[in-house]
């Protein structure tokens, strides 16, 4: 066996505890969780089940290191240098912390070592360079009565902040709430999702090792009802950073309005990927086939919506379908896997209600369409579900309109581009969408008329932190990554000193 793989046998062979005020420790409560292998629907190991009093001592833990020399008094420089080690951390245990996020999200080990940890990697230390950079103005004002004054800007930390993430990129999505929070100097209390908090709590061993003051990072697990909702109602949370769905992220921007607590909300998506008849389709069927099925299907930002114009329609979805039968189903841990279990029994039960419903709104499955089974005896109690493909689809069925979240692909043929243009914004998300063209007047036209935070043009499913991310409509509220992120973990001061 591998050292990572010995490192994460052992991991998993003890009851897990959570993080808060640089101590490890049950809950208040002393509930657990099980945490489940998606691939064998066994127990991998056990989670604290935090609750509200839980949350609120995390939350003093939080407030009390904002005034702590240690993390206050932290030149830029300085915090810069810690988000730096931590990046040199998760790079030094990344096969185990892949491997670790394969057994707990059922994901391809591959794309948990090139995607989660990855990203992980990159957040760190893009952000790391941020706290010398980020400056204020110097403001050329023209006060009443011809007062002479200097009037300049600071950017200070909001506080508290408090974190809530998904299970399609744990650790990775956990980052992307940590890295720009860190930087601008705020304490943060992290609730990762209940089914998948294994890699965030180990990251959280990496940031104590790090050196992070105690309280700087505090992580509570529990489920998403209780603690999550208990960290958007608390009055003494400054900013809640949520990524998730749309039906949670209402009830998160409704409870922080009790302490109007800043919200940032990264939401659902049923993206657009659109084909025009000059695409290079060789690529557009490997493409295409990765948007929506990669990280089976259990990504934001999917595209699972294939609108193919008519004249290379049939060409385009005989190369899919042929390639998706192609698309190796297997546990995660598994490096010949391509596509894992999805994450979960619900999960699993959603996808095979949608697969239904489609079918019943006369949709026609072109391949896949049911549980994939005959993987042996370990999997037979796994959550693999076959990557899917209908036809005969249009915007009138479930199986369009809302969001899967599983290997579900829907496609539909086009002719016309105001039509095309209407049917791709007919959505209540906005996030991202994708265009395939050799003509570039045509794709940038189009990339105008789409309503999403994040057009790829003849790529998919790119991110980086360099690069602001985010939704219109119901897709969500503000941006993550790039320097756009910055004013959300700050506050802005204006100060105005008279030298009349
Ligand atoms: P979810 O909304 O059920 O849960 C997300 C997190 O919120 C979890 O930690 C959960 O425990 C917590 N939560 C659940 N109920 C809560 C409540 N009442 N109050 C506070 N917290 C609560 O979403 P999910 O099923 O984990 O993830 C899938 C969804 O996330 C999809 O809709 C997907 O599109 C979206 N997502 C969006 C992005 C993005 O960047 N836009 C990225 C990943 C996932």
């Amino acid at each position: 066996m591998s050292q990572p793989a010995r490192r994460v046998q052992e991991f998993l062979a003890a009851p897990r505890s959570m993080f808060v005020a640089g101590r490890w420790g049950d809950a208040l409560s002393g509930a657990r969780l099980d945490s489940l292998d998606p691939a064998t629907g066994r127990v991998l190991t056990s989670i604290p089940a935090g609750d509200e009093h839980d949350v609120d001592v995390a939350v003093r833990a939080a407030r009390a290191a904002l005034d702590d020399p240690r993390w206050r008094d932290l030149s830029p420089m300085d915090r810069g240098r810690l988000l730096d080690r931590l990046a040199d951390l998760v790079e030094e245990n990344a096969d185990e912390l892949a491997l670790l996020e394969a057994y707990d999200n059922g994901k391809p080990v591959g794309v948990a070592r090139a995607v989660d940890v990855g990203t992980t990697v990159k957040l760190f230390r893009y952000f790391a360079g941020w706290p010398s950079k980020f400056e204020g103005s110097t403001i050329p004002v023209s006060p009443r009565g011809g007062l002479k004054v200097l009037n300049y800007t600071v950017h200070e930390p909001v506080g508290v902040v408090a974190a809530v993430v998904p299970w399609n990129f744990p650790m990775s999505m956990a980052s992307w709430k940590l890295a720009p929070a860190l930087a601008m100097g705020n304490a943060v209390v992290l609730k990762p999702a209940e089914i998948t908090s294994l890699s965030t709590l180990r990251l959280a061993e990496l940031i104590d090792e790090a050196g992070f003051p105690p309280g700087v990072v505090n992580v509570v697990t529990g489920r998403g009802a209780v603690a999550g909702a208990a960290l958007a109602a608390h009055d003494d949370v400054d900013k809640i950073a949520f990524t998730g769905s749309t039906a949670v992220g209402r009830q998160i921007a409704r409870a922080a309005t009790g302490n109007m607590k800043n919200v940032s909300l990264e939401l659902g998506g049923k993206s657009p990927n659109i084909v025009l008849p000059d695409a290079d389709l060789a690529e557009v069927i490997a493409a295409a086939t990765d948007a929506v099925f990669f990280n089976q299907g259990q990504v934001c930002t999917a595209g699972s919506r294939l609108y193919v114009h008519a004249d290379v329609y049939d060409e385009v979805m005989a190369g899919l379908v042929e390639r998706t039968r192609r698309i190796v189903v297997g546990p995660g841990t598994d490096p010949a896997t391509q596509m894992g279990p999805v994450v979960s029994a619900a999960q699993l039960a959603t996808v095979g209600e949608y697969l239904d419903l489609g079918r019943e709104q006369g949709a026609t499955v072109l391949t896949g369409g049911g549980p994939v089974t005959g993987l042996g005896e370990d999997y037979a109690g796994g959550y693999f579900v076959a990557p899917t493909i209908f036809a005969d689809t249009d915007h009138t069925m479930r199986v369009v309109r809302e969001e899967i979240f599983g290997p579900v692909l829907v496609a539909m043929r086009w002719t016309d581009t105001d039509e095309l243009v209407t049917l791709a914004n007919d959505t209540p998300y906005g996030l991202s969408a994708g265009i395939w063209t050799r003509n570039l007047t045509d794709a940038h036209r189009l990339a105008g008329r789409i309503k999403a935070g994040t057009v790829w043009i003849n790529c998919y499913n790119y991110t980086d932190p360099a690069s602001p991310f985010g939704g219109y409509k119901q897709s969500g509220w503000g941006r993550e990554m790039g320097h756009a992120v910055l004013g959300s973990y700050t506050e802005t001061k204006s100060v105005w000193v008279n030298l009349s």
